[in-house]
């Protein structure tokens, strides 16, 4: 654990940016990888302009 103060700021004024393309992203697009009924479905974030992987997460589906 770092020793610095951490805060998160609600910024929903500010749009991300794609980095591979640079394209600002109002929104991103998701894929699920249709595995994992019971523990929640692995879920894939992807760039609507360039299709390219910005992250993994976890989508709860009960
Ligand atoms: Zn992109």
């Amino acid at each position: 654990m770092p020793d610095v103060p951490f805060s998160v700021v609600k910024r929903n004024e500010l749009v991300p940016m794609c980095p591979f393309c640079g394209v600002q992203l109002p929104e991103v697009y998701m894929k699920d990888k249709g595995s994992g009924f019971v523990e929640g479905k692995n879920v894939m974030y992807f760039c609507p302009h360039c299709s390219k992987v910005l992250g993994f997460g976890q989508s709860r589906m009960i």
